[in-house]
């Protein structure tokens, strides 16, 4: 039995693209928060914080957080996980947490260039290389504080996969 990885990081930085491969190398199960509460609130994330609130969808990702965590798993975090101190004491104290780190530029490119449908509105409908710039001045404190570990999420994926199977001192299945 192995302690989860939690993998956090902006938006855009290759958690779910990355947490799917560092599965498949570990033989670990592979879970996902934002899809978690997608699955169990038949909403998108965006639904919820209209009719909800951001209150309300920050409790319910802190529920999702508690629920996804098992061993063996590798579990990819919304953006705004370690927005709650609650989620980033849980999540150092129940496994390893790998924070993805990637430049704005980076991350808003990606996101410029992802299918319709897996593209989200913007927060505050300003474009989305200066909002992904605010975010990370906001947060990136918070995921260093937070990670275990820090991986550049700007090399491929296989690459990240690479580093983080050697931060954890964990040999490729
Ligand atoms: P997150 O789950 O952190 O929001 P995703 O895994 O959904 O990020 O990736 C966002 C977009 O960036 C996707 O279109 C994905 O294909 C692309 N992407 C993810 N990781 C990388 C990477 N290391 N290099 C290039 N593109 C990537
Ligand atoms: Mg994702």
């Amino acid at each position: 039995m192995s302690l989860p990885i939690y993998l956090i990081g902006a938006r855009g930085c290759g958690k779910t693209t990355v947490g799917q491969a560092l599965s498949q190398a570990l033989g670990y199960a592979f879970n996902d928060t934002d899809h978690y509460l997608q699955l169990t609130t038949q909403r998108s994330v965006a639904e919820i914080v209209a009719s909800e609130g951001w209150d309300s969808f920050r409790a319910r990702e802190t529920e999702s957080l508690r629920a996804v965590t098992a061993p063996n798993t590798v579990i990819a975090t919304g953006g705004g996980m370690v927005l709650a101190e609650v989620n980033c004491r849980f999540m150092r104290e129940h496994g390893q947490v790998i924070w993805l780190n990637a430049p704005s530029d980076v991350l808003a490119d990606r996101l410029e260039h992802q299918p319709e449908a897996a593209q989200r509105p913007t927060l505050t409908g300003r474009p989305i290389a200066e909002e992904m710039g605010d975010i990370l001045r906001e947060r990136a404190h918070l995921y260093r504080q937070t990670a275990h570990h820090e991986v550049n999420a700007m090399q491929s994926p296989d690459r990240v996969v690479e580093q983080i199977l050697q931060s954890l001192s964990l040999a490729r299945a």
